[in-house]
Order: structure tokens, then C-alpha cells, then sequence
């Protein structure tokens, strides 16, 4: 099961949607981008148009397609959804730019994903508003420039590195989400709980958010978890220990680690005796892309101490050796 995984499923994007903050003011953490943004946001306003194009990138589960929501929002105008795996072909783009109105807001989540025929059409439309419809086929065909409406574009990738430099470049705000400090999370999850109608007490919160990765997604996961437990064992009040048992129950380990982290640590420990490995190998071994390996799974590893990049390649440290139950080998790389 994927209790502490990265992605969402359909049952838990219900749950989700009610516990999204709308503004801006109830985003919790993230100072810097949440400044940036509304002052993007504030001289649009002003000058009566609509918000330059923008780009979120950071891990799964921290915010971006909340604050696409909370920007549509606070403009005042209708979101429109549409993902990188959901545009194959340039017509599916063609399609989806061409129901777009003056001023709306269209989310593009994982936008790395995108196939790059449809690149070139991005491009125009984000900068001249324009797309060129190819008419027929072979030596008769003919490109229709077509007009389109003023709208704005928020982005959404693991990392602006997998963007193509033309496409990154059209985007006239980028802001990076970092992964949640354990006290940010206790702010999310006292949100949730209260909408939830959840009593948390005492270490029930810290207990949570020390195991949520960095990620509000988990929290909120987490606390759900631990609300059934409460629920079905208890009289439904969350304290520390009920946090405990729950997460024992739920085999959820100290650090929060989900099973791609796991599969990585144990890799780096066992199969290269700690490493330095490649990103491609460490991928190999445990059957993700390399992208998802150094994007979604290695910014938490990095900041737990367990994992380090080093030029050679990575590194398991004495800790992650340790939080594996294995003994730390006399000669590590570290
Ligand atoms: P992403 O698009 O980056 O994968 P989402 O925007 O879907 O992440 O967020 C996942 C869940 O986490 C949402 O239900 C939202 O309620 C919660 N969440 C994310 N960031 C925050 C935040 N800063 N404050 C409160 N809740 C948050």
C-alpha cells in the first residue's frame, strides 16, 4: 500500500479538495514563494490583466496544484486542468488552448511530461497567444494562425531542470516549494484536524508530522490514518500514544521513509555496499526512472542525513546503514 507515497489517488483527491487552503493567507509555510506570488498576483491586478505565466517546482505533495487553485482564486477567474501525460499529440494541446478564455488560468501539471511534439505549439501560445492550426496533409497542408484569449499558465514540475531552456524561458515567474519543516506540518495538520473535526492533543501532532516526509499530502494521509485508529480503538481523541500505536499498525517507521525510499537505501546498502553509485544504476535496481529516483525520492533522503551526492555518486550514510537494522560496515565511502 502507498500510505506514505508520493501521489494521490482518486479516493484521497475527494478528501483532498476539502482540505486545500483557498487563499494565499491560509497556505501554510513557504514565505518566500507565497511573498513573490502575491506581489505577482497584486500587479496584475492593478493593471487589470491577467498574471504572467508561472512555474512551480518541487516535490509531489507540497502545494503546487493548491496555490494553481489559490491563483485562480485570488484573480478571480475559472481554473482549467489539463498534465503532460494528457497531451500526446499537438492537437490535444490545440484542443484544450482552444477552449480557453479571456483571463482563465490553466494548470499543467507534471509540464516535463508533456510529448514534445506539442512543444513548439506551447510556445507560440504562451508567447504570442497565437496557435497555428496545420490544416491537410503532405505538400497541401497549410498552418491557420489562430488567436487566442489572454490566459495564464501555472506550470507544474518535480524539477525546472527537465524543462527544455525555450519553455522554461516563457515562463515569467518560476518559484521552487521546499520540502515542510516538522513545525509547518503541525500548522497543516492542526488545520486539518479542525476541519476534520479531529481533537488532537499533546504529542499527537509532532508524532504526525515527524513522519510525513516533509509533505502535506502525508500529513494529511497520516492523520486520517491515525483518526480511523482513534476511531475504532480508542474515543476517537489523538494523543501521542494513540499516534504511536496507529502508526505502528500502519507500519509507518520513525522517519516517515515510503517504499521508493526504502527500495533506494536498501539498494545503496546492499546490492553496492553503500555506494558511490550512479543515479542510473541506483535507478536500474530498483526499477524507477532516474528522474523520479533524484526527484521525488532524493530531496527527502538528502535532508533526512541518510543519503549523499556526492561527484562520484551517492552515498548511503552511517545513519541510513542503522535506520535499516544493518550494521554500519568499518569502511564506508562516507
Ligand atoms: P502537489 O500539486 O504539489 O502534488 P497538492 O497541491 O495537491 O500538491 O497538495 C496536496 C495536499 O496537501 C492538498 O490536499 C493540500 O490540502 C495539502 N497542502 C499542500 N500544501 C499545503 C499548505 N502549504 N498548507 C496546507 N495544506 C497544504
Amino acid at each position: 500500500h502507498r500510505l506514505v507515497g508520493g501521489d494521490a489517488d482518486q479516493e484521497e483527491r475527494t478528501v483532498e479538495a476539502a482540505l486545500r487552503p483557498r487563499t494565499l493567507a491560509e497556505f501554510v509555510g513557504q514565505e518566500r514563494l507565497r511573498e513573490q506570488l502575491s506581489l505577482v498576483l497584486d500587479a496584475a491586478r492593478a493593471r487589470g490583466r491577467s498574471a504572467d505565466h508561472i512555474l512551480l517546482s518541487g516535490p509531489p505533495g507540497l502545494g503546487k496544484t493548491t496555490l494553481a487553485m489559490i491563483v485562480a482564486a485570488e484573480m478571480g477567474v475559472p481554473l482549467r486542468i489539463t498534465s503532460g501525460p494528457a497531451i500526446q499529440h499537438a492537437g490535444d494541446l490545440a484542443a484544450i488552448l482552444s477552449s480557453v478564455n479571456e483571463g482563465d488560468v490553466l494548470f499543467f501539471d507534471e509540464i516535463h511530461r508533456m510529448a514534445r511534439p506539442a512543444e513548439e505549439m506551447l510556445y507560440t501560445a504562451m508567447e504570442d497567444f497565437r496557435v497555428d492550426v496545420v490544416v491537410g496533409k503532405g505538400p497541401g497542408a497549410t498552418a491557420i494562425p489562430l488567436d487566442l484569449p489572454h490566459f495564464t499558465m501555472v506550470g507544474a514540475t518535480t524539477r525546472t531542470g527537465l524543462l527544455p531552456g525555450p519553455l522554461r524561458d516563457r515562463f515569467g515567474f518560476t518559484g521552487h516549494l521546499e520540502l515542510y519543516e516538522p513545525a509547518e506540518l503541525e500548522l497543516v495538520l492542526r488545520r486539518s484536524a479542525g476541519l476534520l473535526d479531529v481533537e488532537l492533543k499533546g504529542d499527537g501532532t509532532g508524532e504526525i508530522a515527524g513522519r510525513s516526509r516533509g509533505t502535506p499530502r502525508i500529513a494529511n494521509r497520516l492523520l486520517r490514518r491515525v483518526r480511523d485508529f482513534a476511531e475504532v480503538r480508542g474515543n476517537g481523541v489523538i494523543t501521542g500514544d494513540v499516534a504511536r500505536a496507529a502508526l505502528k499498525v500502519f507500519a509507518v517507521d520513525e522517519l516517515g521513509l515510503d517504499r521508493l525510499d526504502r527500495a533506494v537505501l536498501t539498494a545503496l546498502c546492499k546490492s553496492f555496499g553503500g555506494g558511490p553509485v550512479g543515479l542510473g544504476t541506483l535507478a536500474v535496481a530498483v526499477g524507477e526512472e532516474r528522474e523520479t529516483v533524484e526527484e521525488v525520492a532524493e530531496p527527502f533522503l538528502v535532508r533526512a542525513g541518510l543519503l549523499m551526492r556526492t561527484p562520484r555518486g551517492r552515498v548511503a550514510t552511517p545513519a541510513a546503514w542503522t535506520h535499516l537494522g544493518l550494521a554500519v560496515p568499518a569502511q564506508t565511502a562516507f
